[in-house]
C-alpha cells in the first residue's frame, strides 16, 4: 500500500552528483566511516506536482525509521527519502559512509532512532545540526515520556543509559507515530493535516497489532515465557507481552561475547529447560550456535527458531517483515510456531482483517524443521 505511491526510483548517488543542491561537500570535521560492504543509499522521489510539492528532502538511518516516514508522507508530492540502512544491518556498529554524508548535508530532516542505537552518528548528527539540518530522533516522545527502560551501561564512559529498542513495544511506536507527525508538520506546514491523518489512521492500526500480538504471547503458560536471542534487543518486546528475556551479548553488539557469556546462557538454558533460542537477522549466528552445541555436549535439548527474528533491522522492502506491522507480526509468528514445534501449547489468533499488510502462506503455513 505504502509503495504503490512510489514512483521513480533514483540512485542517490547518481542524484547526488547531479542536482546541484546536493553539490555540498561533506564538514572537514566529520568522520568519514570506513565501512565499503554498505550499498549506496537508494534515494525514492514520489512523482511530484508543481504546485503541492513539498520538496522535502529527508534522510533515514534504521529500517524502522524509514518505514514510519514513508508511512506518515504517504500521499506529499515531491518527499524524496534516502534511507541509509538496509536489511540485516546492524545500527550499533554501522559507519556511515561518504555518500551518507553527503545526502544528509543535502536533507532538510534527518530522522534517527536515538538513545545510542547509532552509536558511530554521533559527531556527524553534532555537525549537521550546526548547519541548520533539523534532526529528529524517533525515541524521543518515548524518552520524554518517562517509558524508556533506563539502567543500562554501554561502555566506561556511557553509563546509565536508555535501552534504544523502544519500538519493539507498539504503544512505544504510538507515541513516535504522533511525535514525527509533529515535527514534520512543522518542518513542511502546507501538508501538516497529511501528515496528521496518516498518524491517526496508523496509530489505530498499532492499537489492533497490539491486542492481536498480546493475545498470542500470553496464549504461552507464564511459566514458559522465555525468549533467548544473541543480543539484548527485546526488554521491551518481552515487557509488553509478559515475556522474560536471556541475550548472550549486552544492549549493543559494540561489546563482545565471551566464553563466560555464553556458558551462562547454556546454564540459563538447561536450568529452565527453554526449549528453543533464536538468531537475529543482523547477527551472525555464531554465539547461538554455540550455546545450541554446547547444551547438546551437556545432554540438554534446544533447537533454533524456525525462522530469524527481526531485532534490530527490519525484512527487505517490499516484504511483510520490511514494514513495522510485519516486522512483529512476523516475530510473534515466528516465536509461537517455534515454540509450538517444540510441543508447547501456543493459540495463534486469526491475523485482523482491517489492517493494510498480511502475512504471506510461507509463514502461516510454516513447517516445523526436522
Ligand atoms: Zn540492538
Amino acid at each position: 500500500m505504502i509503495h504503490r505511491a512510489l514512483k521513480v526510483i533514483l540512485l542517490c548517488f547518481v542524484l547526488m552528483l547531479s542536482v546541484a543542491a546536493c553539490a555540498q561537500t561533506a564538514p572537514t570535521t566529520a568522520p568519514v566511516g570506513d565501512a565499503p560492504a554498505a550499498e549506496p543509499p537508494v534515494a525514492t522521489t514520489v512523482a511530484t506536482t508543481e504546485e503541492s510539492s513539498s520538496g522535502l528532502r529527508i534522510v533515514t538511518t534504521t529500517t524502522q525509521a524509514t518505514d514510519l516516514v514513508k508511512v506518515l508522507t504517504t500521499g506529499v508530492d515531491g518527499i524524496e527519502i534516502t534511507a541509509l540502512m538496509g536489511a540485516g544491518v546492524d545500527p550499533h556498529l554501522y559507519q556511515p559512509t561518504e555518500s551518507d554524508i553527503v545526502a544528509m548535508n543535502a536533507a532538510n530532516m534527518v530522522v534517527y532512532n536515538g538513545l545510542h542505537l547509532e552509536g558511530q552518528f554521533d559527531t556527524v548528527f553534532e555537525a549537521l545540526s550546526e548547519q541548520g539540518v533539523v534532526i529528529y530522533a524517533v525515541s524521543k516522545p518515548v524518552k520524554d515520556g518517562g517509558f524508556a527502560i533506563g539502567g543500562f551501561t554501554l561502555s566506561e564512559s556511557l553509563v546509565d543509559v536508555d535501552d534504544p529498542h523502544f519500538w519493539f513495544d507498539p504503544r512505544n511506536w504510538e507515541l513516535s507515530v504522533q511525535g514525527l507527525a509533529d515535527a514534520l508538520a512543522q518542518v513542511d506546514a502546507a501538508n501538516a493535516e497529511t501528515y496528521q491523518a496518516n498518524a491517526a489512521a496508523y496509530i489505530e492500526e498499532l492499537g489492533v497489532l497490539f491486542e492481536w500480538a498480546d493475545t498470542g504471547m500470553r496464549s504461552v503458560d507464564e511459566a514458559q515465557r522465555y525468549l533467548v536471542t544473541s543480543h539484548d534487543a527485546f526488554q521491551y518486546f518481552g515487557a509488553s507481552f509478559g515475556w522474560r528475556m536471556m541475550a548472550i551479548q549486552g544492549l549493543s553488539t559494540e561489546d563482545e561475547a565471551g566464553v563466560g557469556d555464553i556458558q551462562e546462557t547454556v546454564d540459563f538454558v538447561i536450568d529452565n529447560a527453554i526449549p528453543v533460542v533464536f538468531v537475529e537477522s543482523s547477527i551472525p549466528p555464531d554465539t547461538i550456535e554455540a550455546v545450541i552445541e554446547a547444551v547438546a555436549s551437556q545432554g540438554g535439548d534446544v533447537r533454533i527458531g524456525l525462522r530469524e527474528m527481526y531485532s534490530d533491522a527490519m525484512g527487505e522492502p517490499d516484504t511483510f517483515g520490511g514494514t513495522y506491522i510485519g516486522m512483529i507480526a512476523e516475530n510473534v509468528y515466528t516465536i509461537l510456531q517455534s515454540y509450538q514445534c517444540a510441543d508447547t501449547t501456543v493459540e495463534i489468533p486469526a491475523w485482523p482483517d482491517s489492517l493494510s499488510v498480511s502475512p504471506p502462506a510461507e509463514i502461516l503455513d510454516a513447517a516445523c524443521a526436522e
